[in-house]
């Protein structure tokens, strides 16, 4: 039995901009700071964690220690009301090429389980996934709510998802499908397996290094889905 770990921005969509948007306006309205969009460029989101990306946003516009952490319930309330607004506003089709498929024939499929990896907090996962139809395939994840670092929260997906499917996997039998390597790593040091996608903001040859067992231009590749499996 496999159990395949998802990751959601640059692997499932591709939601451009909508993330940082929120984000920045949150840590400007909650934080009272200001130019926060020009001060907070050099922070990378991808493969990052919700709450390892506010950290950095609230250090770059020089709030830390008791200054940030009082404030972080309510920065986190006030990104996901804010997210939900961008993601309702917006126009253009996110969901990547051969996603809804290879989750369908995955979730149907009797020897697989399906769980999300990914850094958001689970509301925020929600709020991404649902109006594209992409959450009825998840019952269960490591979120960004567990920790900030994404080690951990791929031991939550993997604690949580064996629970949940009452399943004792091998290591060697959980796949982590992700775009950065971030995700790579995070599977590496559990004993997981890693698939690359390249649909996200790295190349080839940065998941190649960072170890990937297996890298896809994207899911419509031929056979993406045994490939995945076969690893
Ligand atoms: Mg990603």
């Amino acid at each position: 039995m496999k159990l395949v770990l998802w990751d959601i921005d640059g692997t499932l969509l591709l939601l451009r901009g909508v993330g940082r948007r929120s984000a920045v306006a949150a840590v400007a309205e909650v934080l009272k700071a200001d130019q926060v969009d020009e001060r907070t460029r050099s922070v990378d989101f991808a493969g990052s964690t919700d709450g390892r990306i506010f950290r950095a946003m609230a250090a770059a516009c020089g709030i830390v220690g008791d200054a940030y952490e009082s404030n972080l319930p309510a920065l986190r309330a006030r990104y996901l009301e804010l997210l939900a607004g961008e993601v309702a506003a917006f126009r253009d089709d996110p969901v990547l090429p051969a996603v809804p498929s290879v989750l369908a024939r995955m979730a149907e499929h009797a020897e697989v389980r399906l769980g999300l990896l990914t850094g958001n907090y689970e509301p925020g996962a929600r709020i991404k996934l649902t109006p594209f139809g992409l959450m009825e395939f998840f019952r269960v994840g490591g979120f960004g709510d567990d920790s900030e670092d994404r080690r951990e929260v791929a031991a939550a997906a993997f604690g949580r998802s064996s629970v949940h499917h009452g399943i004792e996997f091998r290591r060697s039998d959980v796949i982590v499908v992700g775009d950065t390597e971030h995700d790579i790593d995070c599977a590496l040091a559990h004993g997981f397996r890693a698939v690359g996608v390249c649909t996200g903001r790295r190349t080839r040859e940065r998941l190649t290094s960072a170890g990937a067992h297996l890298v896809l231009d994207n899911l419509t590749e031929p056979d993406a889905l045994e490939r995945i499996l076969e690893i």
